[in-house]
């Protein structure tokens, strides 16, 4: 019921057949911040990520902009600006950046307006992308693709951008500039919701966190008081 909160998250279960994924799962994520959501390998933050946009069913409720949205197809969240950037990227390798960018448009929700306007948005955050726009996007380096993936999402006027593993395979520098979009994204009113493994990166760029553990939320609050939690350092801060 509060617009203060983008999203409201209570009690998600997620099954695929015989593996519970995610067991009464309730996260609040507010209206123009970046939650980071961090956790070992296979926690289950893809689910929850996959889950939020439709991708995968979820028992529970999900509350977007204080309507239930939970019983909406993907592709109507998308619509209404619940869009998520994939682990892995995806873009289509065989297509060129623009394509890229066009088919996103159109997948995301195909709106009216001015085309060139969401393009310009795209490549003044990442320039490269407006350099090499008629390169096929498999022939991109890992980062490009990464921006490309972050683009195409863009062109679908996201009100809340979720991403999944956005550092994922990258060299530091170019995480680095991914990173800096994202801040500027969320500067400019986008409300955020990172899923990342890179924890001590996360908690540096979110307002607020949880950590997810076998499915299960077991510790959320400020970003800033996790990352200096002596358990959080202990299990999420060795590889870093
Ligand atoms: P990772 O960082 O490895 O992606 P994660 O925290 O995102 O991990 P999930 O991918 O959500 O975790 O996986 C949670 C659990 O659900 C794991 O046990 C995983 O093997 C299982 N799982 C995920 N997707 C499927 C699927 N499509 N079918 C069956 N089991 C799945």
């Amino acid at each position: 019921q509060s617009a203060a909160h983008a999203l409201a998250i209570d009690r998600l279960e997620v099954h695929y057949q015989g593996i519970t994924a995610l067991r009464g799962v309730s996260l609040q994520i507010k209206q123009g911040e970046i939650f980071t959501l961090i956790g070992p390998n296979g926690a289950g933050k893809s689910s929850l990520v996959n889950a939020v946009t439709g991708i995968v069913p979820s028992t529970g409720s999900i509350e977007f902009g204080g309507r239930e949205f939970n019983r909406l197809p993907s592709y109507q969240r998308a619509r209404l600006g619940v869009i998520q950037v994939p682990e892995g990227r995806r873009v289509i390798a065989p297509l060129s950046v623009l394509e890229n960018l066009m088919l996103g448009r159109e997948a995301l929700g195909a709106r009216k307006g001015d085309v060139q306007a969401d393009l310009d948005r795209v490549f003044a955050l990442f320039p490269i992308l407006a350099e090499r726009r008629q390169q096929l996007s498999g022939t991109l380096s890992g980062g490009q693709q990464q921006m490309l993936a972050i683009g195409r999402a863009l062109m679908g006027h996201p009100r809340v951008l979720l991403l999944d593993e956005p550092s994922l395979g990258l060299a530091p520098v170019i995480i680095a500039d991914v990173f800096r979009a994202i801040r500027r994204l969320n500067e400019e009113g986008m409300t955020i919701f990172l899923v990342e493994q890179n924890a001590r990166l996360a908690l540096e760029t979110a307002h607020r966190a949880a950590v997810l553990e076998q499915g299960r939320i077991v510790k959320q609050g400020e970003a800033d008081v996790l990352a200096h939690d002596p358990e959080v350092e202990e299990h999420y801060f060795g590889q870093a």
